[in-house]
């Protein structure tokens, strides 16, 4: 067994096959091909299986990443998949899109030793999604029903979790979410060439078959507040995320086609599942054609960027007021951005938008990094005299997402949050300040990663269940009791 291990001084490091660039550029495919079963066994080899795991401390959910490393290695797969799913209810996405230089991956201690991570995301994606092929993913059956009710605000990955966690425990569970589908940002947000739409909706086939039920284009503040839904439940958890874009205070940031992130992003993403989008087929919102300038450095400017060329835009620009080192988005999505043909404009800034009917061009200004902040992280200032301009039919805003104003949009004042908005829980139970009321995902931490709203909505599950096991106990919960 031990000679099928330890194999990174023989072996090296390979990713998947990426897919052809002009391939890439021309349609939403995912860009990685699978391992070939060979090729997983070794690179999973390549495991140095060491005293103290850090790739598996380092990962948001804890993931038994050595265990199932070797047992790849062995070709004992349907274990490895056991032990995967075991602390992760989406590892396959999470294989797919998890920024795994800055988690499991880049504290690898053989990538310490100057040899390469272990491929470790692409094996979890290998296990799980042979694990579906083979037919050994199966819905979650509670071994008890229980009559009390749970209430979830959110089909993210935050909300989906915890209620697979909650429907193992047997409790019935009622997903709310204002959206047509389930998935959030998953379906939304990240475009299918990074996580394919198929691989979402198998999942939330997966947590309907197992009983838990949906209610779509159902949106809490309007469709009910969330003082209605905690009485129709023993426990709410709010996983609602955070969509109030950050915006451009800039002249002519009001001109038509200087568009926000996820309208642009959202338009897409439902003409690849067959929508109809009149703003997508009037041409405002789809890129062909079009020099395209695009402004942030997150995973959310990434996507925009790569969006656009594949929408078969004549020059796609991205215009970030830091440089490489210091941009907030996963390097490999910058390299990948770089493949197909973005240019990046590092260490600018827009300062204005000009044109007549639509944007015609950016003013922009050259920054450089000054002094470090209170956080240690380098502030931009504006070079003088640097401006430069740079044409544009449509520019994408894409700078990040604050919490929308919970509070006044579910009729409930009293709820408690951050002074950023997000929404105030005790830990580790993850309650607000509601009793009953639960929260958890971006809504808790700030926009985050799809790892950490898993974790914090399996987290929610525990807590949910203990406090309303002590309620059954002391008889106090009003829904199933008042049922
Ligand atoms: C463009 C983009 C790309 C990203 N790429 C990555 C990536 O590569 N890797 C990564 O790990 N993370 C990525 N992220 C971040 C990741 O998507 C989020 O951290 C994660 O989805 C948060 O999960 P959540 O369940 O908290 O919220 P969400 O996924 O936002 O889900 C919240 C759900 O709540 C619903 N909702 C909101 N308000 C209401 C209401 N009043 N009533 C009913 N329903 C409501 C919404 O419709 C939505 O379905 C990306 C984010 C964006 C925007
Ligand atoms: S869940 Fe993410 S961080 Fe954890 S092992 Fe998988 S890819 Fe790495």
């Amino acid at each position: 067994m031990a000679n099928r291990m330890l194999q990174f001084t023989q072996v090296q490091r390979h990713m998947p096959p990426k897919r052809e660039v002009t391939l890439r550029r021309s349609d939403f495919g995912e860009i990685y091909d699978e391992f070939e079963p060979q090729s997983a066994a070794e690179q999973a080899s390549r495991c140095s299986q060491c005293g103290v795991p850090f790739c598996q401390v380092h990962c948001p959910v804890h993931n038994n990443i050595p265990d199932w490393l070797m047992l790849t290695a062995e070709g004992r797969l349907q274990e490895a998949y056991e032990v995967s799913q075991a602390t992760n209810n989406f590892p396959e996405i999470c294989g797919r899109i998890c920024p795994q230089d800055r988690l499991c991956e880049g504290n690898c201690v053989i990538e310490q030793a100057g040899h390469g991570t272990v491929t470790i995301g692409s094996v979890e994606k290998y296990i799980n999604d042979t694990a579906w092929e083979r037919g050994w993913v199966k819905p979650v059956s509670p071994p008890q029903e229980r009559e009390q009710s749970v209430g979830i605000i959110g089909a993210g990955p935050a909300g989906l979790a915890a209620a697979e966690q909650l429907r193992a425990k047997g409790y019935k569970v009622t997903i709310y979410d204002r959206y047509d589908r389930a998935g959030g940002l998953l379906i939304y947000g990240i475009p299918s060439f990074k996580l394919e739409k198929e691989v979402v909706e198998r999942r939330t086939r997966l947590v309907a078959d197992a009983g838990v039920t949906f209610k779509l284009n159902f949106e809490v503040g309007r469709d009910a507040s969330l003082p209605e839904l905690r009485l129709r439940h023993d426990a709410v958890l709010i996983a609602t995320g955070v969509y109030k874009a950050r915006d451009v205070m800039l002249p002519g940031a009001g001109l038509d086609n200087v568009l926000p992130a996820m309208d642009y992003l959202t338009a897409s993403n439902r003409k690849g599942l067959g929508d109809e989008v009149p703003a997508f087929d009037d041409g405002r919102l789809d890129a062909a054609g079009k020099d395209v300038v695009v402004i942030g450095g997150g995973d959310t400017a990434m996507d925009c960027v790569r969006t656009a060329v594949r929408q078969g835009a004549r020059s796609v620009k991205c215009l970030y007021r830091r440089n490489r080192a210091n941009m907030p988005g996963s390097q490999r999505e910058v390299a990948n951005a770089e493949e197909e043909g973005v240019d990046f404009v590092w260490l600018a800034a827009p300062e204005a938008f000009d044109g007549r009917d639509g944007v015609a061009e950016v003013r922009a200004l050259k920054m450089r990094l000054g002094v470090a902040d209170a956080t240690g992280r380098q502030a931009p200032e504006v070079v003088a005299d640097s401006g430069f301009t740079l044409p544009a039919q449509m520019v994408v805003k894409a700078l990040g997402f604050d919490p929308e104003d919970l509070p006044t949009l579910f009729n409930c004042p009293e709820l408690e949050t951050t002074r950023w908005g997000t929404v105030k829980v005790a830990y580790p139970s993850l309650m607000s300040n509601l009793d009953g009321v639960f929260a958890a995902g971006d809504i808790v931490r700030g926009a985050s990663l799809v790892v950490w709203a898993i974790r914090d909505g399996r987290d929610a599950a525990e807590s949910i269940d203990r406090y309303i096991q002590a309620g059954a106990q002391s008889g106090t919960h009003a829904a199933s009791a008042a049922a």
